[in-house]
């Protein structure tokens, strides 16, 4: 069968999710030709198409602000398109009961955010194709260990595409390049839950009646919370790399919601939409030149590509070492968001929706930076990354920014 060969790009995102929109953005702030490949219709990943629609907070619950840069734009866009809000004490109206939280986060509108992150990467003079599965990167060898990606191959409706690149970011969710380069992974364990959003009559007339519609649309989670808390009894654990495997995460969950219904009354309540991809936490991730463990509260790491808090308790610091983002036999690929090497407590702390625009910023802006050098991402000097990301609006500071 032919391959239809398109012209190079400076760097191809595969996968357009918080990672791979904030990447591709950040790329082409860079000065870079962008091209951002989405096997969905959609942008947003799990935020938009998962209907994760809860945005972790940017602060580390006593004040300070730990995450900058295009993860404080990308709340700011959801909310401003929204019926959602920030506290007051992050710039918003305080419209919302759970503005009182006082935290940097927010509840938001995937499918207002999905329409104005569009927009936002086009505006951005990214290059986007929709509908289009990335298969396989084309891989050639350097030397006797280190392997050179020369772009990706991509099935969509005119047939096999092959997208030559000079910097490939993998921000799959799954880690599909970077396995498929032949990176090292770590194949994840996943609980058993099912998320949508509905309304029942009861809701309808109390939030119509208040005016606070945001209420209207209820996050309805069903099983497991992340820490199993729920999971279904007699169920195994979940894994989302191959199938058979997807399939019965997906129909099992949905078993378990429809299963929830039973018994209502049928004209007092709808579901409003059903995710359009598996709600696996994770899939896969690299394992990079570093990894981070979530054990180094209060550590600058020599290389830091922003600094962070931990979205499940307030007062805790850490920073994300750029080298979680490559693996050194791999000079011109790069992973982010939820793939990124991060284990155990690490994994938790990074794989949230702010965490993953901070390793996509990083990310996109190295490879910008790496292709103006020769397309080694794993030789650049740190200085200018950190300098760029600086500029860009990213914090540094392990105490974060006083409000
Ligand atoms: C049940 C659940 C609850 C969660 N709760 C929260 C929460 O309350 N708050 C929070 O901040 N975070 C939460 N998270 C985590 C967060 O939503 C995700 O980790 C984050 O959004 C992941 O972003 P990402 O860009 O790394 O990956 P994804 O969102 O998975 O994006 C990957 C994108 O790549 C595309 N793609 C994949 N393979 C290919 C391919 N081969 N070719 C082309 N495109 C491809 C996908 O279609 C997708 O659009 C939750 C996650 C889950 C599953």
């Amino acid at each position: 069968m032919e391959t239809i060969v398109k012209p190079t790009h400076d760097v191809v995102v595969v996968g357009g999710g918080i990672a791979g929109v904030s990447a591709a953005v950040a790329a082409a702030r860079a000065g870079s030709s962008v091209l951002l490949i989405e096997k969905g219709i959609n942008l947003g990943g799990l935020a938009t198409m998962g209907l994760i629609s809860w945005y972790e907070p940017l602060c580390d619950g006593r004040g300070n602000q730990m995450i900058g840069g295009i993860a404080e734009e990308l709340i700011r866009l959801a909310v401003s398109v929204g019926l959602d809000d920030l506290s007051p004490t992050w710039g918003g109206e305080g419209h919302h009961e759970e503005n009182t939280r006082r935290r940097y986060c927010t509840h938001f509108s995937p499918t207002f955010f999905a329409l104005a992150l569009d927009r936002w990467i086009l505006g951005a003079g990214v290059e986007l194709v929709l509908d289009s599965h990335a298969t396989y990167p084309v891989m050639e060898e350097i030397d006797n260990s280190r392997k050179k990606c020369t772009g990706v191959l991509v099935e969509e409706a005119a047939g096999r595409v092959f997208y030559p690149a000079r910097v490939v970011i993998d921000a799959t969710g799954d880690a599909t390049i970077a396995h498929r380069a032949g990176i090292p992974c770590v194949t994840g364990d996943n609980f058993l839950s099912y998320w949508v959003h509905d309304f029942t009559y009861g809701t309808a007339q109390k939030y119509a009646e208040s005016g606070d519609l945001a209420k209207f649309r209820r996050w309805n989670c069903t099983g497991s919370a992340a820490n199993g808390n729920g999971h279904p009894e007699g169920k195994p654990l979940y894994r989302g790399d191959s199938a058979e495997a997807i399939t019965r995460f997906i129909l099992d969950g949905k078993e378990m919601l429809y299963q929830k219904y039973e018994g209502s009354v049928r004209y007092e309540r709808d579901i409003m939409t059903l995710p359009t991809m598996p709600q696996f936490r994770t899939v896969r991730h690299i394992v990079g030149k570093s990894t981070f463990e979530g054990t180094e509260d209060g550590v600058v790491c020599v290389d830091s590509i922003g600094a962070t808090g931990d979205f499940r308790c307030a007062g805790t610091h850490y920073t994300i070492p750029y080298s979680t983002l490559y693996h050194p036999d791999f000079p011109n690929l790069l992973a982010a968001g939820r793939i990124i090497s991060a284990t155990g407590e690490g994994w938790e702390i990074t794989r949230v929706i702010p965490d993953c625009a901070l390793t996509g910023e990083a990310a996109g802006v190295a490879a910008a930076l790496a292709v103006q050098r020769g397309g080694d991402v794993t030789a650049l000097p740190y200085d200018r990354l950190r300098a760029k990301l600086e500029q860009n609006g990213v914090l540094f500071e392990i105490g974060g920014k006083k409000k």
